[in-house]
């Protein structure tokens, strides 16, 4: 305050004429760009960032791996690549437009990005996406293993099973069509030789269901050790399936049973 006060030295008249000049500039400016970075869209970036933040620390997802994004406008929002998420701040968060181009003047988006962008076209209900090389889950994948209906938990990914996805080398459009393929009625997938991908309609709810696949994996690894597993039928798993249609407000609920 006595900074301004003593520092009242030079006019600034000019400065209200500037800025009109600017808000014509910005109004030319496509309207898909990311910049200025404010509002809604700097509060999305910042829970990327703590979804990703959360999904590594946890543990979940193994040094750099894994990658989070979410729908913004008519694309997505997703982590860069190759940087360590505890590094990342908003401006580092990646804008991909629907059909898969970037503005310049941004970092490089995840590797992954073919296969988020895949999954909003798959799903128009899916709001975030999680996409991780979770232990358990990775061993399954790599071993070529699906999730069967061991337990009645596997219904949180939408169906009796939790599928997998065939093998296609990472970052391809390849791989992209398989995981679209997986996600077709389903909120999460394996992915073959490579981890698990889980949607959700905010990234938290995308997180909670990577987690949720996680434990499931680990508890069929487990099982697997004890010889074959004593899977639910069909119908049991359909009784499931129609009580917990409306996962998310009743997760909870469910796991707790
Ligand atoms: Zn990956």
């Amino acid at each position: 305050m006595s900074k301004a006060a003593t520092a009242k030295t030079k006019p600034t008249g000019k400065k209200r004429s500037a800025k009109p000049a600017r808000a014509k500039k910005a109004a030319v400016r496509a309207p898909s760009a990311p910049a200025p970075i404010n509002g809604d869209e700097a509060e999305l970036r910042r829970a990327i960032i703590d979804t990703a933040l959360d999904m590594s620390l946890s543990g979940l997802s193994p040094g750099r791996s894994g990658n989070v994004s979410a729908r913004w406008r008519d694309g997505i929002l997703i982590t860069p690549s190759g940087m360590a998420y505890d590094t990342i701040d908003v401006e580092d968060v990646v804008y991909v437009a629907d059909n898969g181009t970037a503005p310049g003047n941004q970092r490089k988006p995840s590797s992954e990005w073919r296969f988020h962008l895949a999954a909003y076209h798959q799903r128009p209900d899916c709001a975030a996406v999680v996409h991780t090389h979770s232990l358990h889950a990775t061993v399954l994948a790599c071993a070529h293993k699906p999730i069967p209906a061991f337990h009645y938990m596997v219904a949180v990914a939408g169906g009796s099973d939790i599928p997998l996805v065939p093998y296609a080398l990472f970052g391809t459009a390849e791989l992209a069509d398989h995981v679209a393929a997986g996600l077709a009625d389903r909120q999460a997938c394996l992915m073959a030789n490579h981890g698990q991908i889980a949607i959700g309609n905010s990234l938290d709810a995308a997180l909670e269901l990577a987690n949720e696949v996680e434990t499931l994996a680990e508890q069929y690894v487990k099982l697997l050790t004890l010889g074959k597993p004593k899977l639910l039928t069909k119908a049991e798993m359909a009784e499931v399936l129609e009580r917990i249609k409306s996962y998310g407000q009743h997760a909870q609920a469910s796991q707790g049973d």
